[in-house]
């Protein structure tokens, strides 16, 4: 499933977000207008036809991300009007500054930069915001909104015909990104993962952890965080990873990855809390 949400739905979650947890008012409200932005880019269907076929053989996404295909034209022109949005936002001027500047690298030096953006590779994203005067995180972001047409369309077009009940992997089918959300939908709670790079949706068993496969429940901790009725976080000790789970049973769906995925960032908080209060034992000991 590669659904896109519509614009209403991305108000709708703006606006349930703010009731639900007022501190993260302004920056969802910002978040809602650069996915407005980044919706409204006509979606072009990429032609590059995915490499291994529909049959998924030995859990291989049909991409990885550092090989995905890049418009680099499309993701320039909507990275300009970004930037122009962040320029008329109060404080945004300094950010809009650096996002000019990385738009004047030439391509061969921006489309590395995009490609770690791509392969989650943060130590060379670090190293360009630093020489660009930009916030590592703002870096990320901004790109991850230029690519996000484009990814999604390639999701759109491979998903087509692909039967991803079928696919067994914790990584995402068509990209090969990590999930960063998981949801719980539908009688007895059916888990799906989330791909935080091209939205692709996917079923995944409940009780294993996407990231090593562990299914040894003593290593797999469920958190529920006191008065968020809806939220919870699936930690794995085993490999020290978490992921992060609505209950659309709930709470209104759908899962609008980069809004739901900002607005849960204290519980990427309280995940790294619980992994230095409780260190995993040492092999052996
Ligand atoms: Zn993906
Ligand atoms: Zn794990």
């Amino acid at each position: 499933m590669c659904p896109q949400p519509s614009p209403e739905q991305i108000k709708d979650k703006v606006a349930a977000i703010r009731r639900r947890q007022p501190a993260y008012g302004e920056v969802v409200a910002w978040m809602g207008d650069l996915l407005g932005l980044s919706q409204q880019d006509p979606l072009p269907v990429p032609a590059p036809t995915p490499g291994p076929g529909p049959g998924f053989p030995e859990g291989r996404s049909l991409f990885i991300p550092a090989e995905l295909p890049l418009d680099m034209e499309r993701t320039r022109a909507l990275l300009a009007r970004l930037a122009a949005k962040a320029a008329a936002r109060k404080g945004g001027r300094e950010q809009a500054a650096g996002l000019e500047r990385l738009l004047a690298l030439p391509d061969q030096t921006l489309r590395p930069v995009l490609t770690a953006v791509l392969a989650g590779d943060l130590q060379a994203q670090e190293k360009t915001a630093q020489e660009q005067g930009l916030d590592p995180q703002v870096l990320n972001l901004f790109l991850r909104l230029a690519l996000r047409p484009g990814l999604l369309a390639l999701a759109q077009a491979a998903c087509e015909g692909l039967d991803l009940t079928r696919w067994p992997a914790g990584h995402c089918p068509v990209c090969g990104g990590a999930p960063r959300l998981a949801s719980l939908d539908g009688e007895g709670g059916h888990r799906r993962l989330h791909c935080s790079l091209c939205e692709t949706v996917w079923p995944y068993p409940r009780r294993q952890c996407p990231f090593c496969e562990n299914q040894e429940s003593e290593d797999l901790v469920v958190l529920l965080p006191e008065g968020e009725e809806g939220f919870r976080l699936d930690l794995c000790r085993r490999c020290g990873l978490h992921l992060k789970t609505l209950d659309l049973r709930c709470l209104s769906g759908p899962v609008i990855p980069l809004l739901d995925d900002l607005a849960t960032w204290h519980l990427d908080l309280a995940a790294l809390k619980y992994f230095e209060e409780n260190p995993r034992p040492v092999q052996g000991s």
